[in-house]
């Protein structure tokens, strides 16, 4: 009876693998970049947090304290990081990334290149 909860234990350590987002089904998006409607057909729902930043390759040590923070960004080259739970989709027009909230407006994740062309025109891309 003690060893009870044991394999509850085991399978959260299997949640660790090595890709952690799980594909989810693709559909049209308003992407505002493209400015119309689209299709994502590349869509998915990160299941853990980022522990290497995508773009600059940065290694996060303590993603803790970089997921405190209301849009978590990687703290050397400012990639906005996918959070878990959340979903995210590509758009097929113009590859950019969303995060993708049912009943709200898609959330631009500017890749470096957008987030450069923001920064000429004054622009952060974190909302407030
Ligand atoms: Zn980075
Ligand atoms: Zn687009």
């Amino acid at each position: 009876m003690a060893l009870f909860g044991f394999g509850k234990k085991d399978a959260e350590r299997g949640g660790n693998a090595a890709d952690q987002t799980h594909p989810i089904v693709g559909r049209a998006i308003y992407c505002r970049i493209c400015d119309a409607e689209r299709t994502f057909t590349r869509c998915w729902r990160r299941a853990a947090p980022v522990r290497r930043c995508p773009c600059c390759g940065a290694a996060f040590d303590r993603p803790e304290t970089i997921y405190a923070r209301a849009w978590p960004a990687c703290p050397q080259c400012g990639e906005p990081l996918e959070q878990p739970g959340f979903d995210y989709g590509l758009c097929d027009g113009c590859g950019s990334k969303f995060e993708i909230m049912e009943g709200t407006r898609p959330g631009l994740l500017p890749n470096q290149q957008q987030r450069k062309e923001m920064e000429k025109h004054g622009k952060s891309w974190i909302r407030r």
